[in-house]
């Protein structure tokens, strides 16, 4: 397969990444054969799944408003993937022309595009960090120099912590986080459910199991646990597409079948 400018020598082509794959599910085109193969499959799980991440989109660009809103215009978007329409330095930007924003990926082909994107941008930051380390996440030099952590943060998880299994404890890791934030900082996690459609939940597991990202998901009860030390915002844990919707009739006539939860919590 011949390997494009945007992808870096270290990656392996043929194990699909879930930010590959996720960029496929919303119509670009940094993805290989393998990543395709494995989103078309999911599909096959589970047909509207273009449509749930293009929800989960929606819930992230409706959490960075509520951000700006409750004045607070500083980013940190920890697995922020491939950049696509809508990124959060867009989204804040159209309020705030000067919030910044770090992103964070593992990923070599979103941290690559997203550098190239912002190679100019003197408000935002791209970092190749695992979320699992926070201390040294939080630690680097480029991100210190973009936010002020000593001011509120919106600290974004957006479809993230199920890529995070137990044995890493994701609730430990956002206590963590949480802890080296300012007061009035917020948390938004959005996170994949079997709640309501556990069959297509389990073969989505199995799916997910032999990509790069292996998937965990949670209960509403274990997402819930997440916001540990963060006070909810209304309405507080909810199916994706019920958080905060602009529109009452945005919302799906059923929710559950976007397989994810979604939420937004405040440090006081
Ligand atoms: N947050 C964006 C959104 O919701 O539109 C992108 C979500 S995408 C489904 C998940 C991203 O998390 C991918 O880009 C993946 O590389 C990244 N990711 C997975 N495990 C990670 C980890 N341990 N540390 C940092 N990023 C990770």
């Amino acid at each position: 397969m011949e390997r494009p400018s945007w992808a870096p020598e270290q990656i392996d082509l043929d194990l699909p990444s879930a930010a590959r794959m996720y960029d496929y599910f919303l119509g670009g085109s940094h993805n290989f054969a393998p990543d395709r193969a494995a989103a078309q499959a999911a599909i096959g799980i589970i047909p509207e799944l273009p449509a749930v991440m293009r929800a989960n989109r929606a819930f992230l660009r409706r959490a960075v408003r509520f951000a700006l809103d409750s004045g607070v215009r500083q980013f940190l978007d920890i697995g922020s993937g491939i950049p696509t329409v809508g990124n959060v330095h867009e989204v804040a930007r159209a309020i705030d022309p000067q919030a910044r924003v770090a992103y964070v990926d593992t990923d070599p082909v979103a941290v690559t595009h997203s550098r190239a994107l912002l190679a100019d941008d003197p408000y935002t930051v791209v970092v190749e960090a695992d979320v699992r380390e926070p201390e040294r996440l939080l630690a680097d030099d480029g991100l210190r120099a973009t936010l002020d952590l000593d001011r509120p943060v919106a600290l974004l998880m957006v479809a993230l912590l199920h890529f995070v299994g137990p044995a890493d404890d994701p609730a430990d890791l956002v206590r963590r986080y949480g802890r080296a934030l300012a007061p009035g900082s917020l948390l938004a996690i959005s996170h994949g459910t079997g709640d309501g459609r556990t069959a297509e939940s389990d073969a989505m597991l199995r799916l997910y199991a032999d990509t790069a990202n292996p998937l965990t998901a949670r209960t509403r009860d274990e997402v819930a646990a997440l916001f540990d030390g963060f006070e909810p915002v209304e309405p507080g844990v909810v199916f994706l597409p019920l958080w905060r919707p602009d529109e009452a009739d945005e919302v799906p006539a059923r929710p559950e079948r976007f397989c994810s939860y979604a939420g937004v919590g405040r440090k006081p």
